[in-house]
């Protein structure tokens, strides 16, 4: 436990020490929809070593999609533009979360994306393409 605990520590360290490039980077807006609120730097790859390109800066409401909430329509269409992010966690984080609606325009946003393409194959497998 006390592992954990050190190991989670050390990375929340990590990661706060990326919170000043990150908000830098993404202009102090959410990097998937552009809002302001509550936001913070979420970590795409929680089981990897934190760097620039696994770290996205998210609204509350982001993040609460990317943990695994059901996204509404309006969100969808909001977050849409992020798949175009040359920033792999904002682009391909934002796929993932439209890839659990099967609405026909996503699987052809996903399609054209320019994310990884094994994450693409994978995302587009399960949109039943
Ligand atoms: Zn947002």
């Amino acid at each position: 436990m006390a592992k954990g605990y050190q190991a989670n520590k050390e990375r929340q360290e990590a990661l706060s020490t990326y919170g000043k490039a990150i908000g830098k980077r993404a202009g102090f807006t959410c990097e998937w929809c552009g809002e302001k609120e509550e936001l913070r730097v979420w970590d795409q790859k929680p089981d990897r070593e934190p760097e620039m390109d696994s770290l996205a800066l998210l609204c509350g409401r982001c993040r609460t999609l990317a943990e695994g909430r059901k996204a509404g329509l309006n969100e969808l269409h909001a977050i849409r533009n992020a798949l175009w992010s040359d920033i792999p966690a904002v682009a391909e984080g934002a796929a993932q979360v439209l890839a659990r609606c099967k609405e026909p325009w996503i699987r052809e946003a996903i399609e054209e994306s320019l994310i990884d393409e094994n994450l693409k194959a994978e995302l587009l497998l399960k949109l039943g393409y």
